[in-house]
């Protein structure tokens, strides 16, 4: 059985580092098995890199930093639409490999996460263009101008939910502001970023601007935030893993932007567009299998229409097919890993213990054929629980939201404040006095009034409390790969 893996392992794919323009091996030749989550088997081999593929990273990025940064920022910006438009021409290719990584559906990766990368790498592309420095008159005295200076090697550090959507999110300002990158994608999807890199070589990215090293977090991501020579820090993951980067470079002063997990309120409110609330609810329940920050895990109701409310979402819900992520009619694919689904099913049978009653699924799915082994759970939906016990603090990260009733506005906005967590939130009415008053107090980064997960990329992204530190999106990310200097003129 041992001899069989061996040789099974020796023909499947081998990802590669890209350090300084080559695709290599790592340096310790050391892999890990990549799995296909809707199969529940390995299908490529990820390198396990360690300090020594790190170092190698930096230096490359550290050597191209001079001409990158000088370089016009028309010229940088034709390099990176030229792999917008290659990132176009694969949309195909890439959105198969992304649902293959992930276990999203196919029909999602092709229209949200591949097209969306694409659209990352245009908005900074151009944005550098139009970024402008700025100048003060001080009274008739002196002219302040405050110059935006690439800061240097920047550390990129992504997660496995969205892979190439948020790989590209930090790497293309990163790269647009002038700076060279040594970035580290969840080695649970790496596939799209080794992808990614080869669209890089072939659209001209100068050796050593872009450096991506694939493996652990533990190990190749800390060496990347413990470098000395790696002076900004952007990362998005967990608020656990993101309290362990902040204690490793806070010490060495590097700047930080931290995005991190969210247990996101949805208030729906008497009074709102009751068809659009329900349907959008449950895309915001269950969209990507629950695995997106920004999705709505804790549904406030106004009595009035909880019952009916209830109802309706519970049909809806029962409508989303789970099933093979390459079926056109799957709605909900598999969760990412073995692991992860046993903690979902985990928090399941937490809810139930805390009093919780399960008003649709609550179980693994057994999908027939290729996928049978795969990771699959029914959306389920709870009531019964108050906000305060675990399953309504924590975040679950999976198909899993819990229905709960309010009277008043004072006591859903106490609801939706009551957990460490303020990345986003939902806000249900056709009152905007009320709307634009109940989001003033609610304590999250985001809001969104009668919608959910429409972007403006130029709007500041970013969450309060526990869900991070600093914003992502327009001029913010810009700012954040740059470092001000003003320079003061005497007239
Ligand atoms: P993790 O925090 O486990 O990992 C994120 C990335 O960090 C991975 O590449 C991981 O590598 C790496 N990493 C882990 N430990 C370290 C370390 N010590 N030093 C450096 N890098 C490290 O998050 P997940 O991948 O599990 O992603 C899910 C989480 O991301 C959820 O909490 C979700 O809410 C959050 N998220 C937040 C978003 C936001 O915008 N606020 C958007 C999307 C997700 P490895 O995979 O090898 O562990």
């Amino acid at each position: 059985m041992a001899e069989e893996r061996d040789v099974f392992k020796r023909i499947m794919e081998k990802i590669l580092n890209y350090i300084n323009g080559e695709l290599v091996e790592p340096a310790g030749k050391n892999y890990l098995e990549n799995f296909n989550p809707a199969e529940g088997k390995p299908y490529s081999l990820v390198p396990d890199s360690d300090t020594t593929d790190v170092q190698q990273a930096v230096n490359s990025a550290r050597n191209a930093f001079d001409s990158w940064s000088t370089m016009p920022a028309e010229k940088r910006a034709a390099i990176l639409l030229r792999i917008a438009d290659f990132i176009d021409r694969d949309l195909d290719k890439l959105a198969l490999a992304e649902s293959n990584d992930q276990g999203k559906p196919l029909r999602l990766a092709r229209s949200v996460d591949i097209p969306r990368a694409s659209l990352n790498m245009r908005f900074f592309a151009t944005g550098a263009i139009h970024f402008a420095s700025e100048a003060y008159i001080t009274g008739n005295e002196a002219v302040n101008y405050t110059l935006r200076m690439p800061v240097g090697v920047a550390g990129c550090i992504s997660p496995w939910n969205l892979p190439l959507y948020l790989f590209t999110w930090k790497i293309a300002p990163a790269l647009a502001a002038g700076c060279t990158v040594v970035a580290k994608p969840s080695e649970l999807t790496p596939m799209t970023a080794f992808l990614f890199s080869r669209l890089c070589r072939e659209a001209g990215l100068p050796n050593g601007v872009l450096n991506i090293v694939h493996g652990l977090g533990n190990k190749a991501g800390q060496a990347i935030v413990e470098h000395p020579d790696v002076v900004a820090i952007s990362f998005t993951g967990g608020t656990a893993t993101g309290k362990k980067i902040a204690a490793t470079a806070a010490p060495m002063f590097k700047k930080l932007s931290l995005e991190l997990g969210g247990k996101n309120p949805n208030m729906v409110f008497a009074d709102c567009d009751f068809e659009k609330a329900v349907r959008t609810s449950v895309q915001a329940a269950f969209s990507n299998q629950g695995e997106i920050c920004l999705c709505g895990s804790r549904i406030f109701v106004e009595r009035k229409i909880f019952e009916r409310f209830t109802e309706a979402f519970i049909q809806q819900t029962k409508e989303l097919t789970v099933g093979d992520p390459l079926d056109d009619k799957t709605r909900i694919g598999a969760l990412i890993s073995e692991a992860h689904m046993k903690k979902v099913l985990g928090y399941i049978d937490l809810a139930k213990q805390e009093g919780g009653s399960i008003l649709t699924g609550g179980n693994r799915v057994r999908v027939s054929g290729r996928c049978a082994e795969g990771y699959f759970i029914e959306p389920t939906v709870i009531t019964g629980l108050n906000e305060r016990c675990r399953t309504n603090q924590e975040e679950i990260f999976g198909p899993v939201v819990t229905l709960m009733p309010f009277d008043t506005e004072e006591e859903v906005i106490q609801y939706a404040n009551s957990t460490p967590y303020g990345l986003s939130a939902t806000i249900w009415t056709e009152n905007l006095t009320r709307a634009h008053r109940v989001a003033v107090q609610i304590k999250s980064g985001i809001i969104w009034i009668n919608c959910w997960l429409f972007r403006d990329l130029r709007t500041p992204f970013g969450g309060m409390k526990q869900s991070g530190v600093g914003r992502e999106g327009g001029w913010e990310a810009l700012r954040f790969f740059t470092e001000a200097k003003n320079v003061c003129v005497k007239l």
